[in-house]
């Protein structure tokens, strides 16, 4: 059973009108970076609950959510259309595994994810553990259009300061021809070589672990390529593998 917590709706920022982000002032327990919670609201007399990424770090007590306003969606319109001071309800608890503590230290940590699947990313890189663990971090973040990429200022202010540490390769679906961006869907472009090409580090299960969170097409043809091709196994509890990865649907 759902342990909830009433909380308040602090901030919210609309990016575009399918994209939003949420900061919530609640009583909730500890998280690790990485991990989610369940938000819900009551709906025609039915609690409806969803699964959101915390995309703050674990010290921050503004809980931020990273939101897809999903057409004809159940919950996300209705998250959508909050406003300030509005009652929600938050799981107490934390879930997923998407977090550090269970993946071996190794040279580069590759944190690849479409859309709204950066939330996790952001919670572990603003957590900063990650720079102490990995040589390289590698951010790979796929988008249709730039606008679409809400966070970019906040990635670039911690590149600042890690800028030995943290490569952020931004891929996006739609447009075409736009400088120092890759184009094309991420399994594909780990097929033909161009990611590897692009951020001159090959992606070589001897020295690296992937992650991977979002759209569940991306994760399961890239996890199905890495198997077969380059020697990689899913990360599990009782066997430890260099896959990592969370969907979103
Ligand atoms: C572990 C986990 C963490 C999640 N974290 C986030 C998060 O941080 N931010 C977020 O926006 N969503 C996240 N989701 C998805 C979220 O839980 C809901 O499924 C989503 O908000 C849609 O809910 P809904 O009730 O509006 O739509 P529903 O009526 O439940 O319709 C669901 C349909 O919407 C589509 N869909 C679901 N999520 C997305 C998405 N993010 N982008 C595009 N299409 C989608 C799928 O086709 C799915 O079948 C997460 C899901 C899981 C399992």
């Amino acid at each position: 059973m759902t342990e909830w917590s009433i909380g308040k709706i602090k901030k919210i920022k609309y990016w575009t009108k399918n994209l939003f982000s949420i900061i919530i002032n609640a009583k909730i327990h500890n998280f690790y970076a990485g991990q989610f919670t369940k938000l819900a609201l009551d709906i025609n007399g039915k609690k409806i609950k969803r699964a959101y990424s915390y995309i703050n770090s674990p010290s921050n007590q503004n809980y931020e959510f990273y939101i897809s306003n999903i057409k004809k969606g159940k919950l996300s319109p209705y998250l959508y259309n909050l406003g300030i001071n509005d009652k929600i309800f938050i799981s107490k608890h934390a879930s997923g595994n998407l977090i550090l503590n269970n993946i071996q230290p190794c040279e580069n940590l590759w944190m690849l994810s479409t859309g709204t699947g950066i939330g996790p990313y952001l919670s572990i890189l603003q957590d900063k553990v990650c720079f102490k663990k990995f040589l390289k971090i590698i951010l790979v973040h796929s988008v249709r259009y730039i606008e679409d990429f809400n966070y970019l200022n906040l990635v670039k202010k911690i590149e600042k300061n890690y800028f030995d540490k943290l490569i952020i390769q931004i891929i996006l679906t739609r447009n075409i021809n736009i400088n120092n961006f890759l184009y094309g869907y991420i399994p594909n472009l780990i097929k033909n070589g161009e990611l590897e090409k692009k951020i001159g580090i090959k992606i070589s299960s001897h020295n690296s672990h992937v992650m991977l969170c979002g759209n569940p097409e991306m994760i399961k043809q890239t996890q199905d390529f890495l198997e077969k091709n380059k020697g990689f196994s899913k990360n599990l509890k009782n066997k430890n593998g260099n896959i990592t990865s969370e969907r979103y649907w």
